[in-house]
């Protein structure tokens, strides 16, 4: 079996699935230690109680918050119930996480969690578990096709056959037959101009997928995380304000009163991000940014705990925290759509998985709380490496890719390096980014939406004549770029149609000029998007609730 992605949940999968008893191979187009849960800072929930009274079911309880009720509850409940085990298993395995004055592991509050649940390695908590699962990959020795760029699931009789990949590193189309794949390809963050996302967050699973004839869930929700620096866009990790720095408006003032009198900085992220940019849009910003102010930590605390944040800002924003106040604003950083799967992440196809942020299984709903996607990547990752197994061993005989599947993609890859004539892909990914950024942010509202679908459709017409100017087979990134733009430009249509359906404002998805309330009775659903042939069926599945009924949100 073939795990797509080296990244937590598909180093997690590959684990879990070799200790299972099968054969499996790891597919990345990066180092496994380069891929992008390397840049995780701040935390992994699990409600170990080790900072204050906390549960299982407590940990349910704000996620379902966060997820703004949409979360499927019977998923959220597993998750939380099987959090703590994970942890104890990570750190058996090495992981080295802080700990508290009594020697237990330390936890920190983070937003819109009601106790201090996020077990953390500093801030380099996402450095430290990368590491750590490359390690037990290695004494596996887990085979690792490193920098082999998939582009291409190959389906033939109702099931997956395997994958099409172009070898980096030597160039070629290579043809790998699989019983199972995991998807585990990471999120679409750079469908945004401005996110604290890796470059090689360009949906490819996503849309694999959805090429593939799967349905892709709840598109429309795209988490703007409230702290990146101003102008990069690179992440201040939220443990920055859980542990006590302070957002300013231009007048100095502590301007979350105004949305959210009790939880202030550490409500959720959503709400958060809206507070600010209605502090932008209402010119009390700093040329659009506010200000995080963390002066007050003093230097024995900053250095300890936010080090790498530190120097962060130094190399990026040439600022000195300790001395000044942070310039922010909101950027795109998580995706809680994807690949609609349940807890084993098990999709449509029978032998296709998907786990990690590439996945919807729905954990986070409408709005993801901080600290529960890696935990998400090591959860659903285990579980979705051990369904896989067993699939793969449940089957007999080897599986094959067609001759002709294997050509009509070398004719695919032929056809793109032959083009003598055409655009660069760079001014079509720009003016996506920017335009997704202008017309399907923070705050969404019909006429832009429709705006940015037609401003889609001629972008794709662009994309028709797309101009790969390396015509070399090795380190090709000309070639690989334009594909992930393929890629982007496909999931930008569905996240957007999706979004102008979703006729409410629920976590995320915020529409305050003309739908700005929540709408139980119509869209407590989630939303499922088809696509083949230019043709894009939107339709709606239930969201799974056990116990807690929805409320009004307030933080
Ligand atoms: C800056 C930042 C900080 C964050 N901090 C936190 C935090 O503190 N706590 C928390 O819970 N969450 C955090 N998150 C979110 C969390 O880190 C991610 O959601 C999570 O790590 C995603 O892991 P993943 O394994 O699904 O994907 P990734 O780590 O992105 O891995 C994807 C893998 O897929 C491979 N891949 C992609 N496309 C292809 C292709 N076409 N062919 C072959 N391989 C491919 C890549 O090479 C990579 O190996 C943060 C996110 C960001 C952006």
């Amino acid at each position: 079996m073939l795990v797509i992605g080296a990244g937590c949940a598909g180093m997690r999968a590959a684990i879990e699935a070799h200790d299972a008893g099968a054969e499996v191979a790891l597919v990345s187009k990066l180092h496994p230690t380069r891929s992008h849960s390397g840049a995780a800072r701040g935390g992994i929930n699990a409600a170990l109680g080790n900072a204050g009274a906390d549960s299982p079911e407590a940990h349910a309880a704000d996620t379902i918050k966060g997820s703004d009720y949409l979360g499927d509850q019977d998923a959220i409940e597993l998750f939380c119930a099987e959090a703590p085990g994970d942890i104890y298993q990570l750190e058996r395995w090495g992981a080295l996480f802080d700990r508290d004055a009594e020697g237990r592991l330390a936890q920190r509050p983070f937003g819109g969690a009601g106790v201090s649940r996020t077990v953390h390695a500093a801030d380099v908590t996402g450095h430290v578990l990368l590491q750590l699962l490359y390690e037990q990959l290695l004494a596996r020795g887990i085979r690792v096709y490193e920098e082999f760029f998939v582009w291409r699931l190959v389906v033939g009789d109702g099931s997956c056959r395997g994958v099409l990949a172009w070898d980096l590193a030597r160039g070629g189309v290579k043809a790998l037959a699989a019983k199972a794949v995991i998807l585990a390809t990471g999120g679409s963050g750079r469908v945004y101009h401005g996110s604290t996302n890796a470059h090689a967050c360009t949906a490819d699973g996503m849309a694999m997928a959805l090429r593939a004839g799967l349905p892709l869930e709840d598109l429309e929700f795209v988490q703007f995380h409230p702290t990146t620096l101003f102008p990069s866009g690179l992440l201040v990790t939220e443990a920055v304000r859980g542990e006590g720095g302070l957002l300013l408006n231009s007048d100095g003032e502590r301007f979350m009163s105004r949305y959210a009198p009790e939880a202030m900085e550490l409500a959720s992220r959503d709400v958060v991000s809206r507070g600010e940019q209605t502090e932008i849009d209402a010119g009390r910003s700093l040329d659009g940014a506010l200000l995080l102010d963390m002066r007050h930590f003093g230097r024995e605390k900053m250095l300890e705990r936010f080090h790498g944040t530190r120097d962060l800002a130094l190399t990026y924003a040439g600022i000195d925290p300790l001395e000044r106040p942070l310039p922010v604003r909101p950027g795109a950083h998580y995706h809680m759509g994807g690949v609609a799967s349940d807890v084993d992440g098990r999709t449509e196809l029978a032998n296709v998985f998907a786990a990690g942020e590439v996945a919807c299984v729905s954990l986070h709903g409408a709005n993801r709380l901080g600290g529960n996607s890696l935990m998400e990547t090591i959860v659903f990752g285990r579980r979705a490496g051990r369904a896989a197994a067993e699939q793969a061993l449940g089957k007999s005989g080897g599986s094959e890719i067609e001759p002709s599947a294997r050509s009509d993609g070398e004719r695919e890859i032929a056809k793109l390096l032959e083009r003598r004539e055409g655009e660069r892909p760079k001014a079509i990914r720009d003016e996506l980014g920017v335009s997704m950024h202008e017309n399907f942010g923070v705050f969404r509202e019909e006429g832009k939406m429709r705006r940015q679908l037609e401003l889609l459709e001629d972008l794709r017409e662009r994309y028709q004549q797309v101009l790969v100017e390396d015509k070399g087979a090795v380190w090709n990134s000309d070639l690989t770029q334009a594909l992930e733009l393929g890629f982007q430009l496909d999931l930008a249509v569905c996240m957007v149609s999706a979004g102008l359906e979703r006729r409410e404002s629920r976590g995320a998805h915020a529409r305050p000029d003309d739908y700005p309330e929540r709408d139980d009775q119509n869209f407590l659903k989630h939303s499922l998007v088809r696509w083949s042939n230019d043709w894009l069926d939107l339709s709606w599945k239930p969201v799974t609730i056990t116990k807690w009924q929805p409320k009004r949100r307030q933080y």
